[in-house]
């Protein structure tokens, strides 16, 4: 509970004119669920004793109305607080959680799968809110209960009779932990298995449209099924220790009640107590299961929560290894990009991928990269957008290191067309705009025509408000690399990177495009990764780049007359048209 608390205490204290309404609502209702039975037992003492007036009907009649009335009133204010409060914490842990995802570079991602960071923010979200909430209640509320009721049992009945009625219930309590406490170790299992299971249906939503064309329905249901399965298995175990207890519990409660009835007839005859006072008693005792059982349940809910603030707090404390310093710099523009010895490995990875690469880029230059797939060409152009820290060697920008720069403003020099297209959910233009969402009409319809995407517009029925993405018109792998080569270059970025992006669309619209790049991006720079020669035919230097290592360099006109991997590739590329 300490925990609970300690990790919610921001929110507790920006809340506590809210916690202490609520704090007082609960206290109240608590006190209020005792006084029907005491009024019932009153009521029937009156009646036996023959001193039942008009009035004092009217009086316990009028009573017994009040209660229910005031105890509604004050059930609904707290009702509606403390939903309005778990939406409130909901919403803001939240927007800390995707606020730090947005932060995270990299390397987090490759750590976590996507339903496991899902699963996070759903369930184990939930689960947190519902402590800081509902348990308050139960707290609250239970042990409120519990407590004014022995007391009223004790001072108003018979302190002898409270003890030896309630003396039972400690066993019964203790059963319960052990039962529950078996289940918990299964709750963290569970949550696993879930989050697995997340993983698999999100992958075989994203990817059902290959699921249908190679007609492996079969295959991916069953993958499914054993994971619904798994989740079921696990969580029947839990089901099964918590099947435990609620027979033995009642057990153990129908004792408490025979002790009250028998030792309570016998308090009667020997006049301690009233038949009024048995009556309210044993109602108390019945009152008391509620609470009873929910204060066990809550110490598993407190344990769930428990397991889910580590998950939750496990991604919070993630801080990601590229990152800003305070005293990172600005940078707008830049003269010259230097990699020096740059070596790179991916994080989890043993070999690196792409080695002791040197390269000189100037300002307005136009680099050609090519090479085998696989030779680290997409690695190589992406350490510009400081996903990952360099593994050894350093990239300059103007003399300084790309580390020493605010990464926001790194970002903000590159224009990134990557190899697989993200489309969101949006029309065409909001797509765009991805790239510039400040831009005027006239900057969205020069990127449109320089990525030569104009003509696809007449085939979209809204033109630049058609929506495309999952639920929208399906776009041809071409228009995709149009539509995403439009996005970046709506930013005239500094630094324009296009990796493969041109690989879907034909010779033609090929050429239009590096054509309009020649023309229209004059003084700044291009980073071109081509499989097709043609699109890197004019570009100031063109690299080679074989198992991770730069092998070859020059302008095209110098690359076909050295023996190498770009001759024999542009030899076959000719003879294949
Ligand atoms: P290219 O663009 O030349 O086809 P890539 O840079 O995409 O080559 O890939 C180079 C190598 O790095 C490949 O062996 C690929 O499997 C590996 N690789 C690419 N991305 C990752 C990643 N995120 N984690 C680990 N290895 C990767």
């Amino acid at each position: 509970m300490k925990k609970i608390i300690k990790h919610l205490s921001w929110f507790i204290q920006a809340e506590w004119k809210q916690y202490t309404i609520m704090f007082i609502l609960l206290v109240g209702i608590s006190i209020i669920a005792l006084a029907p039975a005491k009024v019932l037992g009153e009521a029937i003492d009156v009646i036996v004793s023959s001193r039942l007036t008009k009035d004092r009907l009217y009086f316990l009649a009028g009573l017994l109305l009040l209660i229910p009335v005031t105890r509604y009133g004050m059930s609904f204010v707290y009702n509606y607080m403390v939903t309005k409060e778990a939406q409130k914490l909901a919403y803001q842990l939240r927007q800390k959680y995707l606020k730090h995802l947005f932060n995270m570079d990299s390397k987090f991602y490759e750590m976590y799968e996507k339903g496991d960071l899902i699963s996070r923010v759903t369930s184990d979200l939930d689960a947190i809110t519902q402590a800081a909430t509902s348990l308050l209640e139960g707290i609250i509320f239970n042990v409120g209960l519990i407590l004014f009721a022995i007391l009223v049992m004790g001072t108003t009945i018979s302190w002898k009779l409270t003890l030896i009625s309630i003396t039972i219930m400690p066993i019964g309590i203790t059963i319960l932990n052990i039962v529950r406490s078996k289940k918990r170790k299964y709750i963290k299992i569970h949550r696993e298995i879930y989050a697995d299971m997340t993983e698999k249906v999100l992958e075989s939503v994203e990817g059902q449209k290959t699921i249908r064309a190679y007609v492996q329905e079969e295959n991916d249901l069953k993958r499914q099924n054993e994971a619904i399965h798994k989740d079921i298995e696990s969580w029947r175990y839990i089901v099964k220790y918590e099947n435990w207890f609620t027979p033995m519990f009642e057990v153990i409660y129908g004792i408490a009640y025979i002790l009250a009835f028998s030792f309570g007839t016998f308090y009667i005859i020997q006049q301690e107590i009233t038949l009024g006072g048995l009556i309210t008693f044993v109602a108390y005792i019945g009152q008391l299961y509620g609470p009873i059982t929910s204060i066990s349940g809550i110490f598993t809910q407190i344990n769930n929560a428990h397991i889910s603030i580590d998950r939750f707090e496990e991604i919070m404390k993630q801080s990601p290894e590229v990152h800003d310093e305070s005293d990172s710099l600005n940078i707008i523009e830049f003269n010259e990009i230097q990699f020096k010895n740059v070596t790179f490995k991916y994080p989890f990875d043993k070999h690196p991928v792409i080695k002791n690469i040197d390269i000189n880029i100037k300002k307005g230059q136009t680099i050609g990269i090519v090479g085998p797939t696989g030779a680290g060409k997409s690695t190589l152009i992406r350490q510009l957008l400081r996903e990952f820290n360099v593994s050894g060697g350093s990239i300059l920008i103007d003399g300084k290191s790309i580390e020493a720069y605010k990464i926001e403003d790194i970002r903000n020099l590159v224009g990134y067309v990557p190899q697989s297209h993200i489309l969101f959910r949006r029309s065409v233009d909001e797509n765009i705009l991805i790239g510039k969402p400040n831009a005027t009409s006239q900057m969205l319809d020069k990127a449109v025509k320089l990525a030569d995407f104009e003509k696809d517009l007449m085939f979209l029925h809204d033109g630049l408000h058609t929506m495309v993405g999952e639920s929208g018109v399906s776009l041809s792998g071409g228009q995709k690399q149009r539509l995403s080569i439009a996005r970046a270059l709506i930013k005239d970025p500094e630094i324009l990177i296009l990796d493969d992006s041109l690989s879907a669309v034909d010779a033609k619209t090929e050429d239009n495009i590096i054509n309009h790049l020649k023309e229209f991006r004059k003084g700044k720079t291009n980073i071109i990764v081509a499989h097709r020669f043609s699109a890197i035919h004019d570009a100031d230097v063109i690299l080679v780049l074989e198992s991770g290592q730069i092998t070859q360099r020059g302008t095209h006109h110098e690359l076909i007359r050295q023996e190498g991997w770009y001759k024999t590739q542009f030899i076959e590329q000719m003879t294949m048209r």
